[in-house]
């Protein structure tokens, strides 16, 4: 039994991304500097939460115990417990989820293609194609890539029954690392929205900011100053 090198896409529950009449865009403010979507900063808290399901040593022991030593169970069962989880978290959303939509999950199958799972069944789609049919932001679209990417990389270096035999730690370090640039595609759009709004945004917003883990000091640098901030007089 195969586990799934996947996205796990936390808006389970009642949300289900359909296939869209229209294509992606961006939901970070492009041309005025309002605040950007709620979901925004409530997909990177759930990224962050399911990239630290596979971060817990003490659930791989467990889990290795339960497998009884099997360590490419122990990798299935690890799977299943992530996906159970983000399924939880996908009750407790704050946001709308409305206008963006949520993104589907993605996963990449043994032949290291990249499927996308619609309310409408699987669905294999490479970055282009998701961008143009699912209406969500473009950035969770190009984020997920970016993850599945890691994924992708490591199906064509890897045999399939290497791959399927696959333990436990070898599997979490893996989708750690699909986490860590699927997290850091999304900060980097924020980070850029920060770059060019930090002198007109709210306090509000620049917690978070701050709390979807950028630093807001950081960005205050003599560049951005001098593109968007008036001049300082004195001093
Ligand atoms: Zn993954």
């Amino acid at each position: 039994m195969n586990k799934l090198y996947i996205t796990v896409a936390v808006m389970l529950a009642c949300l289900s991304a359909p296939l869209a009449l229209q294509a992606a865009g961006p939901c970070m403010p492009t041309k005025k500097c309002e605040p950007p979507p709620c979901e925004f900063f409530e997909q990177i808290k759930m990224k962050q939460a399911v990239k630290r399901l596979f971060s817990k040593p003490k659930v791989r022991q467990q889990l290795i115990r339960q497998a009884g030593g099997d360590n490419a169970e122990a990798a299935r069962l690890l799977n299943e417990f992530v996906e159970k989880k983000a399924a939880k978290l996908g009750k407790k959303l704050r946001c709308p989820w409305k206008n963006p939509l949520p993104p589907p999950g993605f996963e990449t199958n043994p032949s290291c293609e990249i499927i996308a799972k619609l309310s409408t069944g699987d669905e294999t789609m490479n970055r282009e194609s998701a961008l143009s049919k699912l209406d969500t932001c473009s950035e969770f679209i190009e984020a997920a890539y970016d993850h599945e990417q890691v994924h992708k990389d490591i199906c064509f270096k890897t045999n399939s029954v290497e791959r399927a035999n696959e333990g436990i730690t070898v599997y979490a370090a893996e989708e750690r690392a699909g986490y860590t640039q699927e997290l850091k595609s999304l900060r980097a759009s924020l980070e850029q929205f920060w770059y060019s709004c930090s002198a007109e945004s709210s306090a509000e917003t620049a917690r978070q900011i701050a709390a979807a883990g950028i630093s807001v000091l950081k960005s205050k640098t003599p560049k951005s100053r001098a593109k968007n901030a008036p001049p300082v007089k004195g001093n």
